[in-house]
């Protein structure tokens, strides 16, 4: 897919109001402040698509963007989560768990972390419904601009020791929107993801 020509589709607030379950999405996620608002930003080449759902009123518990007719890239919220009533947050955290559960069309999860606090209690959660969703997960460590080049590798090499216990699958990079590093790494995942290889063996 051409990543550019991504436009917001719709938000949801539970997974009833999802569009039509057809076709393939890829669902980024990650704590706020993760880079997950710059990442979508820089993948598409538009300043100001991921930065919708950000805007109050919008701020749902999924935002889709279409790609084309039947691929969909999907913002989780990243406990911007912080600021809604203990109620509503219960609520959302049974629906996100039900969306990775039963989502058809979700083929797989892009986890965002800090390259300088990686595997917080949010990103712990995440692994756990992915795995027990049966989710491949691509983690991008973010913001590896703020660290040197060993450190930077050293974090890398740490996770990728971890995913190698995820029972899904679980690939790991580094990435920074500023730099621009780890792009191309990016677009190959997403692109394997949203294409349906299954036809070959049909
Ligand atoms: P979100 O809450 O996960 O959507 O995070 P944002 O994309 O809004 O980024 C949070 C903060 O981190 C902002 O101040 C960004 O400018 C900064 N940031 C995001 N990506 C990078 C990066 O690759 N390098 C650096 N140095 N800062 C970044």
């Amino acid at each position: 897919p051409d990543y550019r020509k991504a436009t917001f589709l719709q938000s949801a607030g539970k997974v009833s109001q999802c569009p039509t379950d057809t076709g393939w999405e890829v669902a980024f996620a990650g704590r706020s402040n993760a880079g997950k608002s710059s990442a979508i930003n820089s993948l598409t080449g538009q300043p100001k698509l991921a930065r919708t759902s950000k805007t109050p009123g919008r701020t749902q518990l999924l935002n889709f963007f279409a790609l084309s007719d039947r691929q969909r890239l999907v913002d989780l919220p990243g406990y911007g989560f912080a600021r809604v009533p203990k109620a509503v947050k219960d609520a959302w955290t049974r629906q996100l768990e039900k969306y990775l559960q039963e989502r058809q069309s979700l083929r797989g999860l892009i986890l965002l972390m800090d390259i300088r606090r990686p595997f917080q209690p949010f990103d712990l959660q995440m692994l756990e419904w992915g795995s027990a969703a049966g989710m491949p997960v691509h983690m991008l460590l973010t913001k590896a601009d703020k660290l040197k080049r060993g450190p930077a590798e050293a974090t890398l090499l740490q996770a990728r020791k971890r995913a190698e216990t995820y029972p899904e699958g679980m690939s790991v990079q580094l990435f920074s929107s500023l730099k621009h590093t780890g792009h191309k790494t990016l677009v190959g995942v997403l692109d394997a993801w949203l294409t349906d290889t299954s036809v070959l063996y049909d």
